[in-house]
């Protein structure tokens, strides 16, 4: 069972919601263990992981504006919150025994590596999975956004997307029995349709640089591996 990959770089972007399990907070150790088998069994494969986890199961900056916080100051907490998901996940991918680095925006020495891009580079090529923390280490923006700048810094050949949902809909499929899902969509469309692919500014970024993102349900037990070896049901946003 060696199936080829179609993919030799790639960024994995989920959400901090996606560690919570049913928990409504924080961090669920078992389902971080599940996807951390998950990066696994891609890594397995032989392509180079590069990671982004968001920190929304801790802290969402525009939450705590909207509570009467200062908002950029909100938004260095979320970007904290997201450094201790990537510990979390560094941790469970050590104990399946995957060597990774965890990248910071702002540095931390003490804590994990400081963002040098030829130095992520090179991590990737030994194998080790990257993941990048922080955010883009800048207030005002999200970890989608970040995600994609990473992926092309690190020249992945797509970013995916675990959701919840197998692809990008017209409408919410959770509420619409009768959403339709998307076997491919352009930028431009998510973008003037308003799809919850990314926000705007990720979008645009991608568009920019011909990044595929390819929408694809965390769900599902292998369907990360499934989607590399050329099988499976996801959404592709491209040109
Ligand atoms: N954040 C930020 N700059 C970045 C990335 C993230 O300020 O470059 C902050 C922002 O406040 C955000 C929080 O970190 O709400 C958590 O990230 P995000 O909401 O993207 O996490 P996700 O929804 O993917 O869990």
């Amino acid at each position: 069972d060696a199936p080829q990959p179609t993919y030799n770089r790639v960024m994995l972007k989920i959400s901090g919601e996606a560690l919570m399990g049913d928990q409504g907070f924080g961090l669920n150790p078992p389902t971080v263990e599940r996807i951390a088998q998950e990066v696994k069994s891609v890594h397995d494969m032989g392509v180079e992981i590069c990671m982004v986890i968001g920190g929304g199961n801790i802290f969402r900056g525009l939450q705590g504006s909207a509570q009467g916080m200062e908002r950029t100051t909100a938004d260095y907490m979320g970007m904290l919150a997201t450094v201790m998901n990537a510990l979390a996940m560094q941790s469970a991918l050590e104990s399946l025994g995957v060597f990774t680095r965890v990248i910071s925006a702002i540095p931390m020495d003490q804590v994990c590596e400081p963002y040098i891009r030829r130095r992520a580079v090179r991590h990737l090529e030994k194998g080790r999975v990257c993941i990048f923390a922080a955010g883009t280490g800048n207030p005002y923006f999200t970890t989608d956004t970040a995600a994609t700048l990473r992926a092309n810094e690190m020249a992945c050949e797509a970013i995916f997307k675990g959701t919840k949902v197998d692809g990008v809909y017209d409408k919410d499929p959770v509420k619409n029995a009768d959403a339709v899902r998307f076997d491919n969509v352009s930028y431009d469309d998510v973008l003037a349709n308003r799809l919850g692919v990314m926000d705007a500014s990720a979008i645009a970024l991608a568009r920019d640089n011909n990044l595929p993102i390819i929408v694809f349900s965390l769900d599902e037990p292998g369907g990360f591996r499934g989607i590399l070896s050329g099988k499976g049901t996801y959404t592709r946003v491209g040109n």
